[in-house]
């Protein structure tokens, strides 16, 4: 059995209530010891002196657009993406074409994924037939072909009585219903509703297209008793309305993209339609009300939504595809955040894998002994380009693209086997 001894490494687990340095044995696929000054002779072993070591992230919110628009991405460059990023799990989003509202396309993707073995790809399947909001699909035979949570994304579920109805089966299947909260006939425009739209003269889409619709799941889920999951979260009413049903008990739990976290509205000036994505970037009021979300636990993690699209597709502002690549600049990101004292480096590791692992209820987030060895190693002060030569998207739609950042993946490793390894890093 292969043994790999990861030694000296700043280990940082949420789940264990771990942090300090240790060194961790893993054999086969699994963890088997965390302690100090470990000797074990037969090992290979991984010299993460002045490195941090943490349980692989989990990503609840990317999209491949495998099958269908491979030219964007495909399960492939996505999962390369993935562990170059340090996520070891990943959600896939079910609007492709076709759509994951059939068991089959779930199976393609997680066949592929495993055919790869680079990184766990898990399917979200659609809630309704085509992504249409006309009609329930059969979330029972998703749940069979493997989906773990359930969302139209893509689009928001505009009618409250299929949206009702899921939540009633999610409490019975135990799985979350996620939704893109925007109520798409008051979110019709291509940027936040307020200044540089004014300035611009371009369409725009307001907060309370959000709030309304995070307002009504959040009182479905009271009632039915259903695991509602908001998507990227970009709005502070949103965020006291959640923090409001949380307290009277509605199990409601939430994601925030990091980009809503460091960018507002002004980003689409100097980025144009590379800063374009639903929900739009807000104000910095909005932005500082996400931070103290953070802080105060009313925000349960942090998903990417990673939406990688050709530049074609990225024309002009008002035309452009919404969305951006962010599997890759994630972790320098949320470093910012703990380097401004906003959170704690094991809050950060809560937010990108204990937690977002706890809300899917699968195995992972975790480097206790007998977890499955997903283990992320990263420098914390490693500065690096985006750029041709670093990414591994196929998309280059970020406003990060070409831009210097703080922080890197040194090493991933999955399931016991490394996956992704930093050019000048030894193993
Ligand atoms: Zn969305
Ligand atoms: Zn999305």
């Amino acid at each position: 059995m292969l043994k790999l001894l990861i030694k000296g490494g700043y280990v940082v687990d949420p789940s264990a209530d771990l942090e300090g340095k240790y060194d961790i044995l893993i054999e086969g696929d699994k963890v088997s010891k965390v302690a100090k000054d470990i000797f074990e002779p037969e090992a290979k072993i991984i010299d993460a002196e002045g490195y941090i070591v943490a349980p692989g992230f989990v990503d609840l919110h990317v999209h491949f657009r495998d099958p269908g628009q491979t030219y964007k991405e495909d399960i492939e460059s996505g999962s390369r993406c993935a562990v170059a990023g340090g996520f070891t799990t990943v959600v896939c989003m079910p609007n492709t074409n076709p759509p994951v509202d059939r068991p089959q396309v779930a199976r393609y993707i997680l066949s592929k994924s495993d055919c790869l073995g680079i990184c766990n790809v898990l399917p979200a399947g659609a809630i309704t037939e085509g992504r249409k909001g006309e009609k329930l699909a059969d979330l029972w035979a998703l749940k069979r072909a493997g989906c773990v949570a359930f969302t139209d994304d893509g689009s928001p579920l505009m009618n409250s009585n299929l949206m009702r109805m899921a939540l009633e089966l999610s409490s019975q299947m135990g799985l979350p219903i996620m939704n893109h909260c925007e109520d798409d006939t008051l979110a019709k425009g291509a940027i936040n509703e307020g200044e540089v739209s004014a300035v611009l003269g371009i369409s725009s889409r307001p907060p309370e297209a959000e709030d309304i619709l995070v307002a009504r799941d959040c009182t479905l889920s009271l009632q039915t008793g259903g695991h509602l999951h908001v998507q990227h979260l970009s709005s502070p009413l949103s965020v006291d309305i959640i923090r409001f049903f949380k307290d009277r008990g509605a199990k409601v739990t939430c994601e925030v993209n990091p980009y809503h976290l460091v960018f507002t509205e002004k980003e689409v000036l100097s980025s144009g339609s590379y800063a374009k994505v639903n929900p739009p970037l807000r104000k910095e009021k909005d932005r500082k009300a996400l931070l103290e979300a953070l802080r105060d636990g009313t925000i349960d993690c942090v998903a990417t939504d990673h939406a990688p699209h050709a530049d074609f597709e990225k024309g002009l502002l008002e035309e452009a595809m919404p969305g951006m690549i962010g599997l890759q600049t994630a972790l320098p990101l949320m470093l910012k955040l703990v380097e401004e004292e906003v959170i704690t480096l094991k809050d950060m590791v809560c937010l990108m894998s204990t937690k977002p692992a706890r809300i899917l209820g699968i195995e992972a987030g975790s480097i206790k002994p007998s977890s499955t060895a997903d283990v992320v190693i990263f420098d914390p002060k490693k500065e690096w380009t985006l750029c041709e030569e670093t990414s591994f998207s196929k998309s280059k739609n970020t406003p990060l693209w070409n831009k210097k950042l703080k922080g890197k993946v040194v090493c991933t490793i999955r399931a016991g086997r490394v996956v992704f390894r930093d050019g000048s890093f030894q193993v």
